[in-house]
């Protein structure tokens, strides 16, 4: 399934969701996109890409896991 959701982040000081990447056992940060639909991000170590949708479950959470 391919997301349209934009992976753009051009602003400074957006919100930001902090996020424990479960497999590389490290944290990062997401940041929301400047559409505001989404926070997006990617793991500091195998630099997977990772996204959360705002309004869906759990978005709301100051923290939470991702699995890389
Ligand atoms: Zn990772």
């Amino acid at each position: 399934m391919r997301s349209q959701l934009s992976r753009k982040t051009t602003n400074k000081g957006k919100r930001f969701l902090g996020v424990r990447f479960v497999n590389c056992a490290c944290y990062g940060r997401l940041y929301q996109n400047d559409e505001g639909t989404a926070y997006v991000g990617s793991c500091p170590r195998c630099g997977k890409c990772y996204q959360a949708r705002i309004g869906e479950k759990g978005t709301d959470n100051r923290m939470f896991m991702a699995a890389c």
